[in-house]
């Protein structure tokens, strides 16, 4: 039986940047991947393809010119799935040509197979003609990632009830969808739809949507959503999915209300892949959606050798957040120095328009007890949004009282996603308000909108006597 120091199990963000970082250790590694070629849900069906579908759909539907030339501008007329999928087969094979590179470069052994515990310390992978291969290891790192979450109730057909997976097959593009989930996944979608001017109806059983972004940023975005049409019924259940024929689709909600549409995404959460690892035999136990729980610090499972990471081991469930679990945990497996993962990291929710969060929000802040004040920016007063036409999008920064520290960012709007980084610097080394006063910006920058919202928490702040 070939043995190996590290035995990674999945090959998404947080496996390969597991398996890269053991083999810069001078290690041998195994990488385990069931699916036909390396990068998990991130390259194949996940992040990837959705923004490379977000950027396509903002490009050709002329999105971003709205503002000035008005909404029936349009690049191109008649946007077709095929228009759609084109971009997403380029950019995913370079994805992947990309990582099969890094692999090699780095002398990764990859096997395709999946892989299950035979004991605490061995594993057998079933090749896809059923052929066994089985391996020890010193350490383990589980990162089987999850997918869709499929109840019974929904009848899923592949063509016009499809799950987060199945959208990108699309076969044409449909005039109305029913997104049921306004989770993270569900909006981006229903927003990317929205932007092509598909009708939408977007279902959540609870009353709000994305609870841990600051309020006042779901506020102005709900108000966006609303203006550009988007049907929202929240706080009922869904009773039942009908398909009537091809494109009918019928949704009945608790209470009898009903939406009609061509197709339905349901996208209301997603499952941990550990079933087929048999992981009675290594002593590990699951939680009711097949996730792990591990140690926050060093992502060591409750067997000392067998770590874990990425979205396996739930929230914040992100390729970014991912790929740091997958190189700390094997920093502490293979004994080697690892700094802790920072308390503060980006989240980035890819709808139409961004957002994207950092450090507490207001209603933390409030909770906490902590004494603060905020400052706000619309990008239409900056430059660079008037140039772009841009009609909507805030910046909000919250500031400590006492020490004037930032201890919050959140950004709603194009290009927030990317802004973010200037706030999480700023707060990750323990900047102030005085930071965003100061120092000069670029200039017309979405950027600059750093600097009015400083100011308006300034004119507010108290006076630091000389
Ligand atoms: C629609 C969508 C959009 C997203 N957008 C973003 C985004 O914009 N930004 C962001 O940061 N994150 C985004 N994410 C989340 C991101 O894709 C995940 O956080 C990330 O892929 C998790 O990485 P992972 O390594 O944990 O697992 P995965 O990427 O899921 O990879 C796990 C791998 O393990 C393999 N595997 C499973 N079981 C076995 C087995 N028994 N043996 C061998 N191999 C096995 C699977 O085949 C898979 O390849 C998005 C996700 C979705 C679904």
């Amino acid at each position: 039986m070939e043995h190996y120091d590290l035995i990674v199990i999945g090959s998404g963000p947080a496996g390969r940047r597991a398996a890269i970082q053991a083999a810069k250790f001078g290690r041998d590694v195994l990488v385990v991947e069931r699916g036909r070629r390396v990068g998990g849900v991130s390259v194949h069906t996940g992040t990837i393809p959705s923004k490379t579908l977000r950027e396509t759909a903002l490009n050709l539907s002329g999105w971003r010119e709205r503002g000035f030339y008005g909404r029936s501008y349009r690049v191109k007329q008649d946007i077709s799935a095929d228009d759609l999928r084109a971009r997403l087969h380029i950019t995913l094979n370079h994805e992947i040509e990309v990582l099969e590179h890094q692999f090699a470069r780095n002398q990764v052994s990859t096997l395709r197979g999946e892989a299950k515990f035979v004991d605490e310390k061995s594993i057998e992978v079933e090749g896809e003609a059923g052929e066994t291969f089985h391996f020890s290891s010193d350490k383990f790192l589980i990162a089987v990632g999850t997918q869709p979450f499929r109840p019974d109730y929904v009848p899923f057909d592949g063509e016009y009830i499809l799950d987060s997976d199945e959208i990108l097959e699309l076969v044409d593009l449909p005039r109305s969808i029913a997104v049921i989930g306004a989770g993270v996944i569900g909006i981006e979608y229903a927003t990317i739809f929205s932007a092509l001017d598909v009708h939408v109806t977007l279902i959540e059983p609870r009353d709000t949507m994305l609870d841990f972004i600051d309020s006042e940023l779901v506020a102005d975005f709900t108000h966006e959503l609303r203006d550009r049409g988007i049907v929202m019924r929240f706080g009922s259940k869904v009773e039942k999915i009908t398909k009537h024929g091809p494109g009918k689709c019928e949704i009945e909600l608790e209470g009898g209300r009903c939406i009609r549409s061509n197709v339905v995404l349901f996208a209301a959460g997603r499952m941990g892949n550990t079933k087929p690892l048999n992981l009675d035999a290594c002593g590990l136990t699951v939680d009711h959606r097949g996730r792990l729980k591990v140690d926050a610090q060093t992502f060591q499972t409750d067997v000392e050798h067998i770590f874990a990471a990425g979205d396996v081991i739930g929230f914040p469930s992100l390729a970014s957040t991912s790929m740091e679990q997958g190189r700390i945990a094997t920093c502490h497996a293979l004994g080697e120095k690892a700094y802790d993962p920072p308390e503060y990291f980006p989240y980035g929710i890819y709808a139409v328009p961004e957002i994207s969060t950092v450090g507490m929000t207001e209603e933390e802040v409030k909770e906490r007890g902590i004494p603060y004040e905020c400052g706000i920016a619309r990008f239409r007063e900056t430059s660079r949004g008037h140039i772009m036409g841009l009609n909507s999008g805030m910046l909000k920064m919250i500031f400590s009282l006492k020490t004037r520290r930032l201890l919050g960012c959140h950004i709603v709007g194009e290009g927030a996603t990317e802004l973010i980084h200037i706030g999480q610097a700023v707060l990750n080394l323990k900047g102030t308000l005085e930071y965003f006063v100061e120092n000069t910006f670029n200039y017309p920058t979405l950027a600059e909108a750093y600097k009015i919202a400083a100011l308006d928490a300034w004119n507010r702040m108290p006076i630091i006597e000389e």
